[in-house]
């Protein structure tokens, strides 16, 4: 039997969670649209043990599940899109590649770290000159001894000025094409020289980083080359995180635009009166439950990661429904939706990252597809698909 029902404990922790948003998260929102780092809302969420839910157990941690983390992240994002961001980079994917494939002596100093908040973490893909074509990156890390030396330059990346470990995906040793990438895991160091600064619409800051012959012991490269498909696999987690983040704005918008058609009067009744209003919202709770369903099912089936054509599919419509959602809240509001101080305009802007991050909307239809036209018994049927 389908059970869509939470546990107690999940329950618990919502509660919880949306205690801190009222009363501290959401009051506050306004004030990291500079690019400035919601530090106090993290000390907030830190010492409820929220920033280390996903730690596992034994180094100081919650050890919950990927569903866990989305309601957690949702229910975040419902007060502000800043914080949630900064909460994803400590529940993540970088905490489940430390705790996955990280040194013991590398858990030990730093998970109970991240369990207490004391660790912010950086996740560098990205280059000026490849994103989502990841195979063709141009970062090399080359072992020498007992060390591994760091060269390239990685962009767009969040958290460059505040992290303490930068979870780095790098080719490996020089070998070409996906079978050459790796990931080393990386302490703080002096090589490391951010050279760029971008403000970005949502309200983060994003960076530039340049590795200049930056060491780490060669025990931190915990995936050598042709691992690719691992790191990939752990990605699983932040295509179900992510929409998270769009579906917790969404269902803000939604609620301030009900409110708003109770207060907001025009030819002399309720706008809320007008039909056509109405409808806007039924379509707005509409379309956030087919998402909720979508997402809350490719989370559920983590084992320890996601089912990748599930998740993908759960990213694509929540991403893609959560932009128009938002966008409705801002039509709802007249004028005064564009306005920053209200929290629709602020979802409108902070949701748009939504298609772009943990996989663009097009490379996860490219891995439907895939799924779809090489690997679909004609037979069977969709039904035959790895996740029915
Ligand atoms: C708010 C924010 C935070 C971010 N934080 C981080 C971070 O912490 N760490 C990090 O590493 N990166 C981060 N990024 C960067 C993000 O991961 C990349 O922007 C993303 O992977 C896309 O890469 P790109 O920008 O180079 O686009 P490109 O890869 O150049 O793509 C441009 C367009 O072409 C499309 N395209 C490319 N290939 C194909 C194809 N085969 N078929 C169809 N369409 C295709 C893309 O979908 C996209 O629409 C962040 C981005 C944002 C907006």
């Amino acid at each position: 039997m389908l059970d869509f029902s939470l546990t107690s404990d999940q329950r618990q922790m919502l509660e919880t969670v949306e205690r801190i948003r009222k009363d501290v998260i959401e009051p506050n929102a306004m004030r990291w649209l500079d690019g400035t780092f919601p530090y106090d809302n993290m000390k907030v969420l830190a010492e409820a043990g929220i920033l280390g839910m996903t730690v596992p157990e034994e180094y100081g941690g919650m050890g919950a599940s990927v569903l866990d983390t989305v309601l957690v992240l949702e229910e975040i994002a419902k007060g502000c899109y800043v914080t949630s961001m900064a909460v994803l980079g400590e529940v993540g994917v970088q905490c489940r590649i430390v705790a996955t494939y990280g040194s013991d002596a590398f858990k030990q100093k730093w998970l109970p770290k991240i369990a207490s908040g004391d660790c912010i973490l950086a996740v560098c893909m990205t280059e000026p000159n490849v994103g989502t074509d990841l195979g063709n990156m141009t970062t090399n890390a080359v072992v020498k001894g007992d060390r591994v030396v760091i060269n390239g330059t990685k962009t767009l990346i969040s958290r460059v000025e505040e992290a303490d470990v930068y979870v780095v995906f790098t080719r490996v040793n020089g070998v070409p094409g996906s079978k050459g990438i790796g990931c080393v895991l990386l302490e703080k160091t002096k090589g490391l020289k951010q050279t760029g600064r971008f403000q970005t619409i949502g309200g983060e800051h994003l960076a530039e980083l340049q590795f200049d012959n930056v060491e780490a012991p060669v025990e931190n490269l915990v995936l050598k080359e042709d691992s690719l498909r691992k790191l990939m696999s752990a990605f699983n987690t932040q295509r179900c995180l992510n929409p998270a983040i769009c579906l917790g704005l969404a269902e803000s918008s939604l609620e301030h635009s009900v409110r708003y058609l109770r207060d907001r009067s025009a030819f002399g009744h309720p706008i809320g009166d007008f039909q056509g209003m109405r409808w806007k919202v039924a379509d707005m709770l509409i379309q956030i439950e087919a998402g909720r369903g979508l997402l809350y099912r490719a989370a559920a089936t983590a084992d320890p990661f996601p089912e990748p054509t599930l998740a993908a599919i759960a990213k694509v419509f929540v991403n893609e429904m959560s932009i128009k959602v938002c966008s409705e809240g801002v039509q709802v509001h007249g004028g005064y939706g564009f306005l920053e101080e209200f929290a629709v305009a602020r979802n409108y802007t902070g949701v748009r990252y939504g298609t772009l991050g943990g996989g663009t909307t097009e490379t996860l239809r490219n891995l439907i597809g895939r799924r779809l036209v090489d690997r679909m018994d004609l037979e069977s049927g969709i039904a035959g698909l790895e996740f029915f």
